[in-house]
């Protein structure tokens, strides 16, 4: 498999303390790879930098080959690379379909303008992101809540809503922060399933987790993180047995 997103010794600091020290790792296309460490080893922010939320110090981040470090997060999810929030975000006046649309609306800057001064081309891309928001949300079992405010759905649900604007951008690649957390079991396998299946139709996907068992069921390859930079990767039962790691965990414990 060739490396879909490669990034080469990446750093990013906050008011004069490192956070990133380097990182160096390939996500290679078309798999499910895991990505943990302790809390506070750099993942979340790791992913903010790679989306564009924050610029890089320095390093490099590819997609597909081209250079991408300090593209805006609207050109990054334009080339199909798109990330969720730990914590759902949402506009509260939004139902979940407007939601949907105003994330697909974002791929394409003209469209709203098109459909705004009426234009047929305008009309007909409005019609076909309808069109997408209602399957995502048939796919994600949301289309009973459809019209419902976001504020007013279950933790669970605004998961599935933060899934489905991922799924709006057309992604190639999706980073996952705690896509699961908080979330009840049956609703968590739920959410599993989404994943294994988007991946199953070449979706790449990296996901942080802290739930161990998620991580063995789903992810290949596994990539540690600890203290900025990326310790091991490999199999779950690879990166398990390995010493590094182990004091990694057992070092933040104590
Ligand atoms: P993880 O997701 O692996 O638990 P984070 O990337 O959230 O770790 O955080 C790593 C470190 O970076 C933490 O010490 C955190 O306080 C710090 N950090 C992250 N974002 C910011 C920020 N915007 N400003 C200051 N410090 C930050
Ligand atoms: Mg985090």
């Amino acid at each position: 498999m060739s490396e879909l997103l490669s990034v080469r010794g990446l750093t990013r600091g906050f008011y004069g303390v490192k956070v990133l020290n380097g990182v160096d790792l390939g996500i290679k296309a078309g798999s499910f790879t895991g990505l943990i460490g302790p809390n506070g080893a750099g993942k979340s922010t790791l992913f903010n930098v790679v989306s564009g939320l924050y610029r890089p110090d320095g390093g490099e981040i590819r997609l597909a080959g081209e250079a991408i470090g300090g593209l805006s997060p609207d050109r990054l999810v334009a080339r199909g690379l798109v990330r969720t929030f730990q914590l759902a975000r949402g506009f509260p006046k939004l139902s979940v379909f407007q939601h949907l649309m105003l994330y697909g609306q974002g791929q394409s800057g003209e469209s709203l303008a098109a459909a705004l001064i009426g234009s047929r081309a305008g009309r007909d891309r409005e019609a076909e992101l309808a069109e997408r928001a209602l399957g995502i949300a048939r796919r994600l079992r949301l289309d009973h809540v459809i019209d419902n405010p976001v504020t007013a759905l279950s933790g669970g649900q605004k998961k599935l809503v933060e899934i489905g604007r991922a799924l709006m951008a057309e992604p190639k690649l999706i980073l996952l922060d705690e896509p699961m957390a908080g979330v009840n079991p049956s609703l968590t396998e739920e959410i599993a399933g989404h994943l294994v299946a988007l991946n199953r139709e070449g979706i790449t996907i990296c996901l942080i987790e802290h739930d161990m068992g998620l991580i063995r069921r789903l992810c290949a390859p596994i990539i540690v993180m600890a203290e900025g930079r990326t310790l091991v990767e490999g199999s779950f039962d690879e990166v398990a047995a390995d010493s590094r790691v182990q004091e990694a965990y057992l070092g933040r414990r104590h």
